[in-house]
């Protein structure tokens, strides 16, 4: 049993809980990024199930800043669900499809709010290097932070039949390099592929 709760598992929710003494809530930011994968780049299609969006799940818009998605999303969250912590998600397209610069402030408007106390950052693994990485373990030494990489299956045959982009052994390095800074790793994998 884990976190108070009756799960056999460790259950992200509770695991938030438990740690910031209150439910964590993710607010989705949309800051206008691309992807390499779909702006020709590597290629003009995009991975096979990507939509419009690329990939994003919920109604913010770009057109609002940083700062005015953040508190549009803890004024919903808090009316909907008396949310108190919230965690800043950049999920749509490819969030550090940008230089390094551009990115750190980028990451640090979403941070702007006394009630975020984390940061999760959705990519591909090919678009990393040391220096992103090396703002991203800056900003984990006082948020709590999480690198999201697209993986979607281990396996090359089918990386290149969803039109991935890269194989996994590009994964494996950004994995390996993006742990060694001391970054919270989660990986996205599409069942049954
Ligand atoms: S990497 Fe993400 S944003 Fe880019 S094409 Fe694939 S699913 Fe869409």
């Amino acid at each position: 049993m884990f976190n108070n709760t009756d799960k056999r598992y460790n259950q992200f929710s509770a695991y938030l809980k438990n740690r910031f003494g209150a439910k964590v809530y993710k607010i989705t930011i949309d800051a206008g990024f691309s992807c390499p994968n779909r702006d020709g780049t590597i290629s003009k299609g995009g991975c096979i199930f990507c939509d419009d969006s690329g990939s994003f799940s919920q109604a913010h818009s770009n057109l609002l800043s940083i700062e005015n998605q953040v508190l549009e999303g803890v004024k919903t969250l808090s009316a909907r669900f008396k949310a108190q912590k919230f965690m800043s998600y950049f999920q749509a397209y490819t969030n550090t499809y940008r230089p390094v610069n551009e990115l750190e402030k980028i990451y640090s408007a979403s941070l702007n709010h006394p009630d975020v106390v984390g940061i999760s950052i959705g990519t591909r693994p090919d678009c990393v290097d040391e220096d992103k990485l090396n703002l991203i373990s800056d900003i984990s030494k006082d948020y709590y932070t999480w690198l999201e990489y697209g993986l979607q299956s281990t396996h090359d045959k089918t990386l290149l039949r969803i039109n991935r982009g890269h194989d996994y052994d590009c994964f494996l390095r950004a994995y390996e390099k993006t742990k060694e800074k001391g970054i919270n790793v989660c990986v996205h994998v599409i069942f049954g592929l």
